[in-house]
C-alpha cells in the first residue's frame, strides 16, 4: 500500500514539473553551457536561476533572444543585485526573468532611457501592462553582461510562476545540456542524533572515508551504530570540458533497499529562500562553503524540499545486530548517478541512557519563547521587537536586553535566539527611542560586530508607550545581533577616478562614489545645467557618465554632481573641464 503510495506521488509530482504548456526556446543561440545551477546551495539562499557562460568579457554584448511571445512585465535596475533586469510575462502563469544585463534592445531600451530621463534617476523598478511593450518569440530582447553584483559576465535566466513568482527549474521548461558525467559524491557524514547515540563509538560527527579500498563502511567492516543518525550528503556536478562544479538534480537515500529519502528541488518559493539552512550542516557550511544535505527534518521548515519518514534519522532496535544497507544516490539534470553503499550495524555494547538535564540560558539578558509557529511581540519602553510567524524552524527562546556603552550615543540592543544558529528566516522590525539631544531625520539603527557598523534603513514612526505617545527609530532587520544608534552627518562623497578638474575629459568619465553610514540615496548628474544618465556600479562603487550623449558639448564644460544620503546630508560638487 505504502508503495502504491508512492509510485503514486512520483507520478503526480512528474505530471506537475512536466505540465507546462509554453513551448521556451533557448534564451541565447549558443551552446547552453552553465556555470551555476537551479537550486545550488549558496550563502543564506538557493541560487533561484540558471547562469549561462556567454565566453568571459568578449561576450559581453552577447545578444538575448526571447524564449517564446510575452510582454515585458517589469523593468528593474539596480546598482547592486540583478544590474539590469527584465520580466516577460509569456502567459499561462510563466515568467521569465534576466539578471546581469549590459543593455536593453529596440524599444525596451527607448522605454527605459526615456523613463530616467523623466526621473531622472538611473535605477528604476516598473511594472508595465500587456501592450506595453509585447514581444515575439527570436526577438532579441537585450544583450548579456556583468552589471549588479555578478561575479564576471553572465546570463542569470530564471522561469517563475507568475501569480507567486516562485522560481522553477529552466532544466525542466525543454532547455537542455550536454553533460554525460555523473556528479561527485565529495563527502558523507553520519550524525549521531542525541546523548544517547554514537557512530563509531563516538558522540561527534562522523565522516565517512570515500577512498577506494575504505577500512569502514564496508561490508566486512560495517560502521557500528548506537542510537540513531542523521545522514549528511555533499556533491556536486561538472559537464566535461567545463571547469565549474554545478549544482545536481536530486539526492535519494534507500536502507536495506526501501526508499527512505530523496531530495529534490523542484521550486523554490518567493521569500522562503533562506530556508535552505535548514537543509544543510549550517554551521559546518559557514565555516566551509561545503553543503551537506541533511536528512534531519524541522517542524518548521516552510520549503520542505525532501521527502523521509518522521524527523529524518536512522535507527535500528537494540537487539537488532544484522548488516544494514545505507544506498545513496545522486543524479544529474541528465539522469546520470552516482550511487555509493554503506554498511551499518548495531554496536553489541549498550549505553547507560542518559537523561536530559532541563536548561536554562545563563545570560543576563531576558528571554522569550520563540515559538515556530506563532509571532512574537516585546513592546518595551527601552526597545521594541516585531517578528512574524515562522522566525525559526523548531521552538527556541528569543534572548534580548541592553547594555550600557559610552562609545553610542545609544544602548546597544542584543537580540538572538538561545539555540538556532540560523539567521532569521524573514525580516523583522527593531524599534528605539530617541536619543535626547539629536536630530531625528540624521539618526540611524545599525547592527555592529566588532568596529563595524553596518546602517538599516531607518524610519521615524510614533508609538504608543504605556498610554504615552511617542517617536520612535524603526527599522526592518535582516539578522540577529547587537543593534545601537548612530548619528550621520557627513555627506557622501565623489572623487575622479580617469580626470581631474580642470583637465581634459575622456570619452566616459569615472568617479568613485560612496558614504560612510547610511548610503547614497540619491545622485545626479548636470553637464551645463543639462541633466545626463550616469550609472552605477555597486560592486566597484563606480559612477561613470558617458559624455556621448550630450550633442553639443563646447569646447570647455561644466559638470554638476549632486548627491544627498539616506539622513539628509547633501553635497554638491562642480568639474570645469576641457574637451
Ligand atoms: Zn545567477
Amino acid at each position: 500500500m505504502k508503495k502504491a503510495f508512492y509510485i503514486l506521488l512520483f507520478f503526480l509530482s512528474a505530471a506537475a514539473a512536466f505540465a507546462q504548456r509554453v513551448r521556451l526556446d533557448p534564451p541565447l543561440h549558443r551552446d547552453i553551457a552553465p556555470s551555476g545551477t537551479f537550486a545550488e546551495i549558496r550563502g543564506n539562499h538557493y541560487h533561484g536561476g540558471l547562469d549561462l557562460r556567454i565566453g568571459g568579457d568578449t561576450g559581453i554584448g552577447t545578444p538575448v533572444y526571447a524564449p517564446a511571445d510575452g510582454y515585458v512585465s517589469r523593468l528593474r535596475i539596480s546598482a547592486y543585485d540583478g544590474g539590469k533586469m527584465l520580466y516577460i510575462n509569456h502567459g499561462d502563469n510563466i515568467t521569465t526573468v534576466y539578471l546581469h544585463l549590459d543593455s536593453y534592445q529596440g524599444a525596451i531600451a527607448d522605454y527605459v532611457l526615456d523613463f530616467q530621463r523623466r526621473n531622472q534617476c538611473y535605477s528604476l523598478d516598473t511594472t508595465l501592462s500587456e501592450g506595453e511593450l509585447p514581444v515575439h518569440r527570436g526577438d532579441i530582447i537585450a544583450h548579456a553582461g556583468n552589471s549588479g553584483m555578478s561575479g564576471g559576465p553572465h546570463l542569470h535566466y530564471e522561469i517563475r510562476e507568475t501569480r507567486t513568482q516562485h522560481t522553477l527549474n529552466p532544466l525542466r521548461f525543454g532547455l537542455s545540456i550536454v553533460d554525460t558525467m555523473p556528479p561527485t559524491l565529495r563527502g558523507i557524514k553520519l550524525y549521531p542524533v542525541d546523548k544517547n547515540s554514537r557512530v563509531n563509538g563516538s558522540k561527534s560527527t562522523y565522516q565517512v572515508d570515500l577512498e577506494e579500498g575504505a577500512v569502514a563502511g564496508t561490508e566486512r567492516k560495517p560502521i557500528s551504530i548506537i542510537g540513531r543518525f542523521y545522514i549528511g550528503v555533499y556533491a556536486d556536478d561538472m559537464s566535461k570540458g567545463s571547469t565549474f562544479h554545478n549544482g545536481y538534480d536530486r539526492i535519494d537515500i534507500w536502507v536495506d533497499g526501501k526508499p527512505f529519502f530523496q531530495y529534490c528541488v523542484t521550486k523554490i518559493p518567493n521569500g522562503d529562500t533562506r530556508a535552505i539552512n535548514a537543509q544543510i550542516d549550517y554551521s559546518h557550511y559557514c565555516s566551509t562553503q561545503e553543503g551537506y544535505v541533511m536528512t534531519r527534518r524541522f517542524p518548521g521548515d516552510p520549503i520542505r524540499p525532501a521527502r523521509t519518514y518522521g524527523d529524518g534519522s536512522i535507527g535500528f532496535i537494540p537487539s537488532d545486530t544484522t548488516l544494514h544497507r545505507i544506498t545513496i544516490s545522486v543524479t544529474d539534470f541528465n539522469g546520470n548517478s552516482t550511487v555509493r553503499r554503506l554498511y551499518v550495524r548495531n554496536s553489541l555494547e549498550t549505553l547507560v541512557p542518559m537523561h536530559d538535564i532541563p536548561e536554562h540560558p545563563s545570560y543576563h539578558l531576558f528571554s522569550d519563547s520563540l515559538l515556530y509557529c506563532w509571532p512574537l511581540t516585546i513592546h518595551r519602553g527601552d526597545y521594541q521587537i516585531d517578528m512574524p510567524v515562522g522566525m525559526g524552524y523548531y521552538d527556541d527562546l528569543l534572548l534580548h536586553g541592553i547594555q550600557q556603552d559610552r562609545r553610542y550615543i545609544s544602548p546597544i540592543v542584543t537580540v538572538r535566539p538561545w539555540k538556532s544558529p540560523y539567521p532569521p528566516t524573514h525580516t523583522w522590525v527593531i524599534r528605539m527611542p530617541i536619543p535626547i539631544g539629536y536630530e531625528p531625520e540624521q539618526l540611524v539603527i545599525c547592527r555592529i560586530s566588532g568596529d563595524y557598523a553596518s546602517a538599516l534603513p531607518t524610519r521615524i514612526v510614533q508609538r504608543n508607550v504605556e498610554g504615552k505617545p511617542g517617536r520612535w527609530l524603526e527599522a526592518d532587520a535582516r539578522w540577529y545581533g547587537n543593534f545601537v544608534v548612530k548619528c550621520d552627518t557627513s555627506a557622501p562623497y565623489v572623487t575622479p577616478s580617469n580626470f581631474k578638474a580642470g583637465g581634459k575629459a575622456p570619452n566616459v568619465l569615472l568617479l568613485k562614489m560612496g558614504d560612510n553610514l547610511s548610503g547614497v540615496r540619491e545622485y545626479r548628474c548636470f553637464v551645463n545645467d543639462q541633466w545626463v544618465l550616469s550609472e552605477f556600479d555597486g560592486k566597484s562603487a563606480t559612477l561613470s557618465i558617458d559624455l556621448s550623449q550630450v550633442a553639443d558639448l563646447g569646447k570647455t564644460f561644466r559638470v554638476n554632481i549632486f548627491l544627498a544620503d539616506a539622513c539628509g546630508n547633501r553635497r554638491e560638487v562642480v568639474y570645469n573641464l576641457k574637451r
